[in-house]
């Protein structure tokens, strides 16, 4: 087992996990001169609060430089625990005259999805490298504009799926690129947890509420990360909700999905806001493969018929090896691992499921 451990650990180490062959979005014209990238993140809520900026305080190679708040409680409170300087705190309004500040590198857009394109395309306008949360926005057409603007404005984009930067979740998809599986069968993902707030954005179609946007995401990274291939179809799906109340007019707060892989492959998803699922299987000619939790901030791990995929020791915080990883990418002027591509790719699954539901066909995808 040690050695097993040891060879799997290895595989953790070697290579990256993107899905697809990252774009080259690297812009050449960028050349910082300092060591750590100055971060600016957008939108002080909950993820920005809680993991984003004490993630920042454990990165070697970038650091809480701004913030971008419409609250000036907000603004206060951040300038005093971080020690950000008065000109490095922006509202919604003047966001556009960070072009102007040299101690901001990157922009971080953590909004509610469908305010992302709005402020990518702002932060590539003012010549920023962009990281922008998950879901990367609420349409593909909206997804490939901000594509589009940080290509044209010769800045990188990068998606923030933590998942693609955690060790555990590395080694498995090394196992599966591997082939020792033999024939993948089928792969099986869910995302989700009992979501109990009534009135956030969540709930709100207006502001890219919806568990398929929310969580969804992550079963079908899941899907895709098991698979190592690109969905063709979506054969079925229901979207529905147990509290209209709080869902209303079809907004999905469950989601369930048949996926149509090639070779032959089933794929099949399910994303709850009513629930606490979280796991990843891919049963294979060799075996199976399995990771619970699959999607959690820590303690992802799994195993499979070579044995365990669990770290020996503690793992760095997600946030930080991503943030991290992005910004050593911009450093080494080298492409970046979770790139806007990535994103689209999800939603353009994320419209052939509410289509499929809609319409109960299958939809093609892409
Ligand atoms: P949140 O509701 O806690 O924070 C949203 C922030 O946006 C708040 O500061 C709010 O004031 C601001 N905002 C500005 N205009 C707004 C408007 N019109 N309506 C609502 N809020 C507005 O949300 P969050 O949980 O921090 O999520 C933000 C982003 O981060 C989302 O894209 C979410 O999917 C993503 N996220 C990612 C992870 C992850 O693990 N990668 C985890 C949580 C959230």
């Amino acid at each position: 087992m040690a050695n097993r451990r040891d060879s799997l650990k290895t595989l953790a180490l070697i290579g990256g996990v993107g899905l697809i062959k990252p774009s080259s979005l690297w812009a050449g014209s960028f050349a910082p001169k300092r060591k750590k990238l100055g971060i600016a993140l957008v939108g002080l809520g909950y993820y920005s609060t809680d993991l984003l900026a004490p993630a920042l305080q454990m990165t070697q190679h970038c650091h809480l430089a701004g913030i971008v708040t419409g609250t000036p409680s907000k603004a206060e409170l951040w300038k005093t625990k971080y020690n950000i300087p008065e000109k490095n705190i922006y509202n919604y309004e003047n966001f556009d005259s960070i072009k102007d500040n040299p101690d901001i590198d990157v922009v971080y857009v953590v909004l509610p999805p469908s305010m992302h394109r709005a402020y990518v395309e702002r932060a590539a306008a003012a010549k920023k490298q962009v990281w922008c949360e998950k879901p990367m926005a609420v349409t593909a057409e909206d997804c490939q504009a901000m594509i589009d603007a940080c290509k044209s404005n010769g800045v990188s984009l990068s998606i923030g799926y933590r998942c693609q930067h955690e060790p555990n979740t590395k080694t498995y998809v090394q196992l599966i690129r591997s082939g020792k599986l033999g024939k993948i069968q089928s792969v099986a993902c869910a995302a989700g947890y009992r979501e109990n707030r009534t009135d956030h954005w969540k709930q709100k179609r207006e502001l890219g509420g919806g568990v398929i946007y929310d969580m969804g995401v992550y079963a079908i990274q899941g899907a895709r990360l098991g698979t190592q291939l690109e969905p063709l179809a979506v054969k079925s799906a229901k979207v529905w909700t147990e509290r209209p109340e709080i869902y209303k007019d079809g907004l999905g707060e469950i989601v369930e999905a048949e996926l149509e892989f090639p070779n032959g492959i089933s794929g099949w998803i399910k994303t709850s806001f009513a629930e606490n699922v979280n796991y990843l299987h891919v049963t294979a000619e060799n075996g199976k493969l399995e990771m619970a939790p699959f999607s959690s901030y820590s303690g992802n791990k799994g195993k499979s018929p070579f044995g365990e995929i669990n770290f020996p020791y503690e793992v760095p915080w997600q946030q930080a090896n991503q943030m991290d990883q992005d910004a050593l990418a911009i450093l080494n002027k080298q492409p970046m691992s979770v790139p806007g591509e990535e994103g689209l790719r999800d939603i353009r699954i994320v419209e052939a499921i509410l289509e499929s539901a809609r319409t109960g066909k299958q939809v093609k995808i892409g």
